[in-house]
């Protein structure tokens, strides 16, 4: 299979105006003959379909919360960015393209990132315009602060509340159209199979989770908004429901899975604290602007430490070490999140972590509190401190917080080329559910700009170009391909239902996490992959004979919605391990312990990995590399410092 990411020709800074010149358009009296099912109302999904709704067609959005606002975006803390260079520091798009391609580890499209650069900039104006409540700074202009892997202040935020204020803005542009008429919600409805007509992607199937009803919806074209698939590590910052069904489901119908293996592993987590913990949260990177990071100099004092013997505020600043601002003078606690992961893992394994397990380290805000006073912190942070206080028990404005690397984003997603169009035609996959612009490593505040810029500037464009060049033929749900698809998901759900084993579908599923975070998570070697890949297997055999699934088809019923989202995470699982171990190089996120330089850094290998490795699915636990090269004509590769 030819790859073809249809990068338009021409200078880097042109590509975007002229392909947008250049797609074909849809009259806007022929918009209303096409319909689009978008899946997702998180800020990808949200804002893609009040954009098209806005255009003229007519938008199906569906998502599984009780309501679009409740989309997993809303969690998003620290901001967004943008290259407005409002700060006066050096700041351009060029800059933020740079920055991006080097955070990702080299392993992203030139041209997309480029072009989200561009646009970065026109999210900031629409989002101000739907009234979203930025920081503004003493002077009522729009306030900044910086994020990892940048030496520029470029993130927009509203308090450590961002994610909720722009789905706010979206759900509101989202709203608009559903009184227009012009969207229709399907809350409560889970996508659990794609349906292909003649080699294109005409709809979909779902369950109703309150009725348990198998229904059909066809449309011209299908957006999958799905988000990440980050929760296949069982623990992890994402919300609870977040999973890889929509886009496992369409995987194996066709579309390719990019770079499956590249995890975000976020270095400011409140640490693991027990057995029986089912979720994990983020304490936001932008606390990296004030807090500083240390452990213990000495592996004595850190014992001491973790048996309660000694206070993080009875250690002398000789006593400390700031590994982050020793090794990475430049860029400090601001390193990006893969360096300082890594690094934070290395102390503890080093036996200098604190806490009772002895994985976490310090974030300290004494010196800010000094320097700019309580009041100053708390206007910054507050909810994230009160967060961390009923969490974990402890003021962190008087003792320092205590935080470790945690699973938080995928990278990897569905192939998408520059259209945001899968390898399926018709089938466009948006914000996180795609694999795009981030490479190998995404930076901070980047995520909810990549969503926004899909949804609000890049798909109203590309979608009009596909469909300008299809037929407005409606198709039915009697189509013979919706009832395969339909009798597909019924007998999945029966067998799901049939095999009354003894142990619980979360047993599985945190068998697996563990498997992932221990053999796929932030180091890997060959050797452990290997031995991961069996246990999936085997994990995955014993899943399908031994499940308890309670409860019938024809009801609410959350022991089959997550038997059926385990079962493609046990599918997912062993193609992220096989795509880590195939790729013998490091990069970013995807650290091979045999592929480091000599101060312990990633090691890449351009010469033989500088492609997108695309899967094709084949049956559980077989699957096709395809390879897109990538080409780099406006920076140079380099390893990657932030010294
Ligand atoms: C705690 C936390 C904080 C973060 N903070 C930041 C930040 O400050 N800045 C930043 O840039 N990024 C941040 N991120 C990352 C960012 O929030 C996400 O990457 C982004 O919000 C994903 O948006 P999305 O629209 O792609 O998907 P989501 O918001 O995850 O939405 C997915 C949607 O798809 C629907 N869906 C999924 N599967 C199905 C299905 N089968 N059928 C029907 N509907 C389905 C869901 O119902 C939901 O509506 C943070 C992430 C976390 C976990």
């Amino acid at each position: 299979m030819k790859l073809d990411s249809k990068i338009p020709a021409g200078p880097l800074a042109e590509k975007w105006t002229k392909h947008k010149f250049n797609v074909k358009l849809v009259n806007p009296a022929n918009k209303r003959k096409y319909d689009v099912i978008v899946v997702g109302t998180g800020l990808a999904g949200a804002s893609a379909a009040a954009s098209l709704a806005e255009l003229g067609y007519n938008v199906k959005s569906f998502c599984f919360q009780d309501s679009p606002r409740r989309a997993h975006s809303i969690a998003a803390q620290g901001g967004i960015n943008a290259a407005k260079n409002y700060q006066n520091d050096g700041d351009s798009v060029f800059r933020l393209f740079y920055d991006t391609i080097k955070g990702g580890d080299y392993r992203s499209r030139e041209g997309n990132v480029h072009r989200l650069a561009e646009v970065s900039v026109n999210i900031i104006d629409q989002c101000v315009a739907q009234g979203v409540p930025f920081a503004r700074d003493y002077g009522g202009l729009l306030a900044n602060r910086s994020f990892g892997g940048a030496q520029v202040s470029r993130t927009f935020y509203a308090k450590g509340q961002t994610g909720q204020q722009l789905l706010l803005g979206a759900y509101s542009a989202l709203s608009r159209q559903v009184a227009n008429g012009k969207v229709k919600m399907y809350p409560r409805t889970e996508m659990l199979d794609l349906v292909m007509v003649d080699g294109k992607a005409r709809g979909i199937v779902a369950r109703n989770l309150i009725t348990g009803e198998i229904e059909s919806h066809s449309a011209h074209a299908v957006l999958l908004c799905t988000g990440g698939y980050g929760n296949v590590f069982f623990l992890s910052t994402n919300a609870m429901g977040s999973n890889v069904t929509a886009a496992w489901r369409a995987h194996r119908k066709g579309a390719l899975f990019a770079n499956p293996c590249f995890t975000q592993i976020h270095p400011t987590c409140i640490p693991v604290h027990g057995d029986f913990q089912s979720k994990l949260t983020l304490m936001s990177e932008s606390l990296r602007n004030d807090g500083r990071v240390w452990v213990p100099k000495d592996k004595a004092t850190a014992e001491k430490v973790r048996k309660g013997q000694v206070k993080p505020a009875d250690i002398a600043e000789a006593d400390r070490d700031y590994y982050l601002e020793r090794k990475y003078p430049s860029f400090g606690n601001l390193v990006p999140r893969d360096v300082a992961s890594r690094n934070a893992k290395d102390v503890c394994d080093d036996g200098k972590g604190v806490g009772s397990t002895g994985l976490a380290v310090y974030l300290d805000f004494a010196d800010a509190i000094k320097r700019d006073g309580e009041d100053t912190i708390r206007a910054k942070y507050g909810n994230l401190f009160d967060m961390y206080q009923q969490i974990v028990g402890e003021n962190p404005y008087k003792t320092p917080m205590m935080i470790y690397p945690a699973v938080h984003y995928t990278m990897g997603g569905l192939w998408v080329d520059y259209n945001l169009q899968t390898n399926v035609p018709g089938l466009y996959a948006l914000g996180e559910a795609n694999f795009s612009d981030h490479g190998a490593n995404r930076l901070g505040a980047s995520a909810l700009m990549q969503g926004l810029a899909d949804g609000y500037f890049v798909i109203p464009y590309t979608l009009g170009d596909y469909l300008a060049q299809n037929p407005a033929d409606k198709i039915s749900t009697d189509h013979p391909a919706f009832k395969e698809a339909e009798t597909g998901v019924k007998s999945q759900i029966e067998k799901l239902l049939s095999i009354n084993g003894k142990k619980p579908v979360d047993q599985f599923h945190k068998e697996l996490g563990h498997i992932m975070w221990d053999y796929c998570g932030m180091s890997r070697t060959a050797e452990g992959l290997k031995k991961a890949k069996k246990m999936v297997q085997e994990l995955r055999d014993e899943f399908w004979k031994d499940v308890k699934v309670v409860g019938t088809a024809d009801e609410l019923n959350m022991s089959l919605e997550k038997a059926n989202r385990v079962a493609d995470f046990l599918e997912l699982g062993e193609l992220m391990i096989d795509d880590a171990l195939n790729r013998n190089e490091s990069c970013g996120g995807h650290f091979r312990e045999e592929y480091q330089t000599e101060e312990g850094e990633a090691k890449r290998d351009d010469e033989n990995y500088s492609y997108v490795a695309a899967w094709e699915y084949n049956g559980p636990g077989k699957a096709t590399l395809h390879k897109e090269d990538l080409v780099f004509e406006n920076v140079k590769l380099t390893q990657r410092s932030y010294k």
